[in-house]
């Protein structure tokens, strides 16, 4: 059996070989494309793929279609590799590395609905960078922008800018898509819809997304960075779930839990300069569970008065500790490239690539004070090993015909657990004891029949998927046989399997 398999996979080698491409395939020291952000999966391709034109992923992918059902050849784009469990990779198959993928420049269409038309491999650093020169930027975002346009439109791409324009993937115009026959598809919500939406939260199981029309909004000069902090959670989500819900409030709406803060772990995500340093070093949480709420005002230097107005009547009506509020004024970009300032610091120290089991949750709005009391009153009293997200977002904003997965609620919570666990630790720090808290936490959503809907899901039995699905499962199921009918595409998600 051994033998045979190895005999097939030197004939797709050879194959590939013969197949003639703008860019280039690499077989050897292919380890780069066996890893991501997780650092928990490896899984070796037969071959990556540097594609330098949209046709050289649809003449492979339609090449890899044509070898037919009993070839165990699939296909992973891999935009930059920040999965968490293999969903990127593709075991003795073919990853196409995304950001290699050279179209036409990034061009900026303004007008009354402005749009950028980026590569499905751009950097959403990239997008910023280009679209501000023209006075513009997109108006839903991800908190870390090193990320490709593909690899979050395949999940959903939720910000604190989420709760007023939807994740990114309501944020969409147009995309251009491979599919897992190797066909090249323009598609929006008029034009080959079904592909569109499918592909939207798709987890790349339809199709290679290879450009994307991207809308934007005038960019704004500076924010305003406000954090506050709360000692009681009913507090802090009311105030949270009033501003998400309020006509006039802030343009981002975020909030994290602080347990027994200390430590550059707990700190990375908060590279944050309160006006008041000594005011904000007093508020370690000395063994407590916080909640800090984190908003951000938009504003153009000539209109600092008004804002100033705005903010301070938002703050009004608020019930943070008083004496917690810190104020910030920094530069649009700066602020929208936050974390990266903490993965430098991180990389310098050999602490980001580490394993990271995160953990990320939808929850609906009802259950949240459930879930927060076992949680964080129970689960993780003692420490957590990364910052904890927590912030709402309003179900009206996201488009049910995507493929994303989200609880019933009109407003639901994402809850995510960042943490990183310290190589061959076996204390609280090591990923067994990370992992197993995931765990418990799962369980507990699972018998309180919370509705928890996983977010950047990771499942390895079809029962579970179809579970994650619920009533969507049938429409994933067939628009699987009508894109990708052979299985080819993604096979790190472990959602389907190639028949062999
Ligand atoms: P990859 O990991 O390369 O790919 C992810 C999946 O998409 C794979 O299945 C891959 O095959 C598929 N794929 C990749 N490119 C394409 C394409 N062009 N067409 C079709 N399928 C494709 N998410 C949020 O929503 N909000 C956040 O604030 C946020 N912050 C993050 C911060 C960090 C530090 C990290 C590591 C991740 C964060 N994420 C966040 C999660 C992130 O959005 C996803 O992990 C995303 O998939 C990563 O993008 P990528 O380009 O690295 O994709």
């Amino acid at each position: 059996m051994t033998i045979r398999l190895n005999l097939c996979f030197s004939s797709y080698h050879s194959s590939l070989k013969t197949l003639s491409v703008d860019g280039h395939f690499t077989f050897d020291d292919l380890h780069h494309a066996a890893k991501d952000f997780g650092n928990r999966f490896q899984l070796l391709p037969l071959a990556v793929l540097h594609p330098r034109s949209v046709s050289d992923i649809a003449n492979t992918i339609k090449h890899i279609w044509q070898l037919g059902p009993h070839s165990q050849l699939t296909v992973a784009a891999r935009g930059h590799g920040h999965s968490l469990q293999g969903q990127a990779q593709a075991h003795q198959g073919v990853v196409i590395n995304m950001e290699s993928l050279q179209g036409p420049k990034m061009q900026i269409h303004a007008g009354k609905y402005p749009y950028i038309d980026v590569s499905g491999g751009e950097l959403w650093i990239n997008i910023l960078h280009e679209s501000v020169k023209y006075g513009l930027a997109p108006k839903s975002w991800t908190d870390y922008l090193h990320l490709t346009v593909g690899g979050t439109l395949s999940n959903a791409g939720i910000s604190g800018q989420a709760f007023r324009h939807g994740p990114q993937i309501s944020n969409v115009y147009q995309l251009e898509v491979v599919t897992g026959k190797g066909e090249v598809v323009n598609c929006s919500e008029k034009q080959n819809g079904d592909l569109f939406h499918g592909v939207l939260g798709g987890l790349g199981q339809f199709g290679i997304i290879t450009r994307a029309q991207i809308s934007l909004e005038p960019a704004p000069d500076k924010v305003k960075w406000i954090r506050v902090l709360y000692s009681d959670f009913a507090t802090f989500a009311s105030d949270q779930e009033h501003l998400i819900s309020a006509e006039i409030t802030f343009d981002y709406i975020e909030g994290f839990v602080i347990i027994n803060r200390t430590g550059l772990l707990n700190n990375w995500r908060s590279s944050f300069n309160p006006q008041d340093p000594v005011q904000a070093s007093q508020f370690e949480s000395d063994g407590r569970t916080l909640f800090c709420l984190e908003l951000a005002k938009y504003f153009n230097t000539d209109k600092t008065d008004v804002m100033n107005e705005e903010v301070k009547l938002l703050l009004s009506q608020l019930r943070y500790i008083p004496s917690t509020l810190f104020l910030s004024e920094v530069p649009y970009v700066e602020f929208l490239d936050r974390v990266h300032v903490s993965e430098v610091k991180l990389r310098s120290k050999g602490l980001w690539e580490v394993p990271h089991p995160w953990l990320n949750l939808l929850v609906p709005k009802s259950k949240i004070h459930n879930f927060a009391e076992e949680v964080f009153g129970n689960i993780l009293t003692d420490t957590s090993n990364g910052p904890i997200l927590i912030y709402p977002v309003n179900k009206s904003k996201w488009d049910n015909r995507t493929s994303a997965v989200i609880p019933e609620e009109d407003i639901f919570y994402l809850v995510a657990f960042l943490s990183s666990a310290v190589p061959s630790s076996t204390g609280t720090d090591g990923l067994e004891h990370i992992l197993t808290q995931n765990r418990r936490i799962l369980e507990f959503c699972g018998t309180a029949h919370l509705g928890v809907k996983q977010y950047l899901p990771h499942y390895t039995k079809h029962e579970d998927w179809q579970a994650h699905f619920g009533p969507q499962w049938e429409i994933f199921v067939r628009r699987k046989s009508t894109y990708d009918p052979l299985a080819i595409l993604a096979p790190g998600q472990r959602i389907f399997q190639k028949a062999i």
